[in-house]
């Protein structure tokens, strides 16, 4: 089944309402995470840490799925649909700078 920026949002969610439903509006703990895996992020690219045989720890491909996760959840404590962003984001790109979009 493929993700959907909607579905990972609403996974995210459900998660964390039955773990730690206390957190779901801690906004700053999920930006302080967030500039953490973007730290973490910064060193695997330096160091080009590749994914191979599905062996994702420490690399380009882990840090980036960290920084994509805290993303959605500061986006969740604001009840951001961040799908429809992207898409209202692109849009004004496209004025911007003179590109079709192909969404
Ligand atoms: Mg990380």
């Amino acid at each position: 089944m493929s993700l959907t920026i909607n579905r990972m949002q609403e996974y995210l969610y459900e998660k964390y309402k039955i773990s730690k439903p206390e957190d779901l509006k801690n906004t700053q703990r999920y930006f302080y995470k967030l500039i953490e895996e973007v730290g973490e992020l910064s060193e695997a690219i330096r160091k080009n840490n590749r994914m191979e045989d599905n062996n994702i720890k420490g690399t380009i491909e882990e840090e980036l799925s960290d920084v994509l996760y805290y993303t959605l959840m500061i986006a969740n404590t604001y009840d951001i649909d961040l799908e429809k962003c992207f898409r209202l984001k692109e849009e004004l790109n496209a004025k911007r700078y003179g590109h079709k979009i192909r969404l």
